[in-house]
């Protein structure tokens, strides 16, 4: 588990230590913005109910896709399974790339054609439309690792992958979900025109195309088309979706753990448990949704993007940024979110650094 880097940094926690750093407890760094009651406001119910239609569609589906796995093990033509494999990786490629860090955290800005392409990707998630999906994702920031997180990862991984999108949001978290600021995307047309068309692109380019395909253009059955490019991708790209949320239940420290021996501070200057950076610097475009930091599919296509000319402004944080905002914290006793932007603001890039090119 520990490589060189580790060591070198854990060297650099010992100094921090040392810098008497306040401490650095998760749910702290995290900026919770919850509106104040207002006296002789009726207080709003926290209990969610269930969503039955919800638990329904995901009994069946699980269960569909059982016999889809074994289509697809046993059945399936080549081009069918490869088909599945595209749309699967597109799809997830969309949500990461595309809802999560362009449109939920704008960690780099996009061309007009690269939005559209990435917003026909997420369309084949099939999750909700971009507005949607990005409104619970900021509202889940927002109060992280508090009871109001629709998917606190406190209280487990099943509740926060799958339980929770068994129920209804609580009236509670309905109220706060209308402060969530949406006016960025509210200017981007693309997201609005999705948001707009999204039950008619869902209906063409999440269901018929896909399964049309295998009939049309290589003879394969309909049983293997609905079955497994229908049902049973729907299921794995679901999956994928919402480890986004859950991930950190994964990926991250344990509730209460404290690692390594006395500090978790260990996180952001490894950049290593990567969930627990994401909520304390979002947009950072180099973290991954599965547990990586700097590498991984949707950070090299993101790169590769740059290195054409369809995403700019890629943002990211330097490690003597970071070096520098823990000492700044320690110094002032300031809290240490806000030094961290405050360094990321001043950093400069190595002229030669290749984000820096034109
Ligand atoms: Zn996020």
């Amino acid at each position: 588990m520990y490589n060189d880097q580790s060591r070198r940094c854990a060297l650099s926690l010992c100094c921090v230590h040392r810098l008497r750093l306040p401490a650095t407890d998760i749910s702290k760094m995290v900026e919770v913005k919850e509106a104040a009651p207002v006296a002789g406001e009726p207080k709003l119910s926290k209990s969610r109910e269930a969503n039955w239609p919800a638990v329904l569609f995901f009994i069946h589906i699980h269960l569909l896709s059982l016999y889809g796995t074994y289509l697809l093990l046993f059945e399936v033509k080549m081009m069918t399974l490869l088909f599945f494999i595209l749309l699967t990786s597109v799809a997830l490629l969309g949500m990461t790339t595309g809802a999560h860090r362009l449109w939920a955290h704008q960690t780099y800005q996009a061309s007009t054609g690269l939005k559209i392409m990435l917003m026909l990707f997420q369309t084949l998630a099939g999750v909700g439309s971009i507005y949607d999906w990005v409104k619970y994702h900021r509202f889940h920031h927002a109060h992280f690792a508090t009871d109001v997180d629709p998917y606190d990862y406190n209280q487990g991984f099943i509740n926060s992958h799958l339980v929770t999108r068994l129920r209804k949001l609580s009236p509670h978290q309905e109220k706060l979900m209308q402060s969530i600021d949406m006016s960025d995307l509210e200017k981007d047309s693309v997201v609005m025109f999705q948001k707009k068309l999204y039950w008619v692109l869902y209906a063409i380019i999440f269901v018929l195309l896909p399964l049309n395909a295998p009939l049309e253009y290589w003879d394969d059955s309909i049983l293997c088309s609905a079955f497994v490019i229908g049902f049973l991708r729907y299921l794995v790209v679901l999956h994928g979706s919402w480890l986004i949320e859950s991930a950190i239940s994964v990926w991250g420290l344990k509730p209460g753990e404290k690692s390594p021996p006395d500090s978790n501070a260990i996180f952001i200057l490894t950049k290593s448990f990567w969930p627990h950076y994401h909520y304390l610097v979002p947009y950072d475009y180099k973290s991954g949704e599965y547990g990586t930091y700097d590498s991984g599919c949707s950070t090299a296509f993101i790169r590769v993007w740059a290195a054409l000319g369809l995403a700019t402004k890629l943002r990211t944080v330097e490690t003597a940024s970071i070096q520098k905002a823990l000492a700044d914290a320690a110094r002032t006793k300031k809290d240490l979110k806000t030094c961290i932007d405050a360094a990321v603001n001043n950093q400069q890039l190595p002229e030669e650094h290749y984000l820096n090119r034109a």
